[in-house]
């Protein structure tokens, strides 16, 4: 995440999502069983996990989440599916497509830092509920949030 959180960050081989995760009446998957699953494949020395799907996720209260994380927990997921463009019927757009992973990763990431959802919309950590409003909150945590983020990253270097 670049220096956001001054954070070192290793790849992982890849896991498949757990099969218990299917939701087949929705043809989704259901985001917090996959959490469960990466927090079972857990590096000893895991500071967060964060789990990158292509898979469509889902909550039973929600018809689809961009993402999901523990709140001041150590993993996240977050999912491509609707990040593209093609979801929508629109021409690929990679560049975009990462601009808005990078924004979603973040914000997963900053709730398991311990954060909830902030007013600024100029803040990652503002809610999204479509894809518009992914593009169009900042793709930085706001001041305060950042304080708090990088307070529990350990990395946090006086000046
Ligand atoms: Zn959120
Ligand atoms: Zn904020």
């Amino acid at each position: 995440m670049g220096d956001s959180l001054m954070a070192t960050v290793r790849t992982l081989p890849s896991i498949p999502v757990p099969p218990e995760s299917f939701e087949a009446r929705r043809n989704q998957y259901y985001s917090t069983k996959i959490l469960k699953e990466m927090l079972g494949n857990l590096p000893q020395d895991t500071l967060k996990l964060l789990g990158v799907t292509d898979k469509d996720l889902c909550i039973p209260i929600l018809t689809y989440v961009f993402g999901e994380a523990q709140v001041g927990g150590t993993a996240a997921v977050v999912s491509l599916a609707r990040l593209r463009q093609e979801h929508y019927g629109l021409t690929p757009d990679r560049p975009l497509l990462l601009k808005r992973l990078r924004k979603e990763s973040l914000h997963e990431l900053g709730h398991t830092f311990g954060l909830y959802h902030c007013p600024s919309r100029d803040c990652v950590m503002h809610l999204s509920n479509t894809v518009v409003d992914v593009d169009t909150r900042g793709r930085d945590f706001c001041r305060g949030c950042h304080t708090v983020a990088v307070s529990k990253t350990g990395t946090e270097r006086r000046r």
